[in-house]
């Protein structure tokens, strides 16, 4: 073949005081998943057959509601699986992981199953992982997305946050059970689409400023889409599964918003990033008169925070309160029980919203506490006006 001398191709000679463009490191994509995610009715069935495929041995750990209303109407029994029963004593912290990874070395468990909230989930994740064995998770309610997700947070003996705690790998299996979450009050269903409406927002501004993700790597493009069919699944079926979950029915748009609450944010939000939604959620913490909410509860409002953070379209602001309004997620400082609050106590969370740590550096620009309280009251004054039109 004939060089072509004006074009001479690239070699390692003409660079060679730098490193060749092909062996710097780059930071990759990355995607995490769980192993399996099994969801339907009466899919608790399926657990013994799970245990089996994975060890044989297994210690479910319960939280006290799980082994009082839920356990009783299902039986292990005749299975070739030994599935042994550890009540969880309420708070995911030393003592109790101490306790439960010395259970399972003088059992020699071959598989950790966790039944429950999120604290019991977090708890049976942090002992399999310490164990070095398989989990499996089987969420009661579809409160959050945490369920999927590699990581889980430790708290004092007294409840209060201590770290976050990333496993190797995320859970092996993640098994739901329709018939146990359409039981569930409905304030639960809700305030999981609260957590599942930020994962878009948070994606795109990830994508936007080129951020890492939750897996230390940048969005994949399954990362991203699956935010967005998360968003997209809320918006259409979100208050008609609203309705199931009233009634206590499982319905194909129940079945479609569990999915969004549990799979798609929670792949959505560790495969794609945080940013400001949760930051303020982590902010409002601060102040005492919010603990009461659930986490998507405030949540949601960390949305229609950073929605007016980032100035974002009008016709987007205006569709994520109808959707919020409809489904009767906050939209107000009052909704999260901030009543006359003044600025100097506002202040204080969006000061913590702004740690170095925090996600909402993940939005473009610098992003200071004064934006951030801007940003809160604007989202709660529009809600506020938004409530008097339509009275
Ligand atoms: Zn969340």
């Amino acid at each position: 073949m004939k060089k072509d001398m004006n074009h001479p191709s690239i070699n390692e000679e003409s660079c060679s005081n730098e490193t060749p463009v092909y062996k710097q490191i780059q930071t990759p994509f990355k995607a995490v998943f769980p192993g399996k995610y099994i969801q339907g009715e009466n899919a608790l069935h399926e657990l013994p057959g799970l245990v089996n495929l994975l060890g044989k041995k297994g210690l479910l750990i319960a939280s006290p509601t799980v082994i009082k209303k839920i356990l009783p109407d299902y039986s292990f029994q005749d299975s070739e699986a030994m599935i042994s029963i550890e009540e969880f004593q309420g708070e995911c912290c030393e003592k109790e992981l101490t306790r439960l990874s010395e259970i399972v070395n003088r059992e020699n468990f071959e598989v950790i199953i966790g039944m429950g909230g999120g604290k019991t989930i977090d708890t049976a994740k942090i002992v399999s992982d310490r164990a070095g064995i398989p989990v499996i998770i089987v969420p009661t309610i579809a409160s959050t997305d945490a369920p999927c997700s590699g990581c889980a947070v430790i708290y004092t003996n007294d409840g209060i946050f201590e770290s976050v705690y990333y496993q190797k790998m995320n859970p092996q299996v993640v098994l739901v059970d329709m018939t146990i979450i359409a039981a569930a009050p409905t304030r639960f269903l809700v305030a999981g689409m609260g957590d599942a409406l930020a994962t878009w927002f948070e994606a795109r501004s990830c994508e936007r400023t080129q951020s890492l993700n939750e897996c230390g790597g940048y969005s994949t493009m399954t990362g991203l889409n699956l935010a967005r069919l998360c968003y997209d699944t809320l918006l259409r079926y979100g208050s008609a599964a609203k309705i199931s979950s009233e009634n206590h029915i499982v319905t194909p748009v129940l079945n479609h918003i569990v999915e969004a609450n549990i799979l798609l944010s929670g792949l959505g939000f560790e495969s794609s990033g945080l940013a400001a939604a949760h930051s303020v959620h982590n902010g409002l913490t601060a102040i005492e008169e919010t603990h009461s909410y659930y986490h998507g509860e405030k949540v949601a409002f960390g949305v229609l925070t950073g929605l007016h953070l980032t100035d974002a379209p009008m016709e987007e602001i205006s569709t994520v309160y109808s959707f919020c309004e409809e489904i009767g997620l906050p939209t107000t400082f009052s909704d999260i029980g901030l009543k006359e609050l003044s600025k100097t106590r506002l202040m204080e969370a969006a000061v913590k919203a702004c740690a170095p740590a925090e996600g909402i550096h993940h939005e473009a620009g610098i992003i200071t506490p004064g934006k951030v309280l801007n940003a809160m009251i604007a989202a709660d004054a529009m809600g506020k006006a938004r409530k008097l039109t339509t009275k």
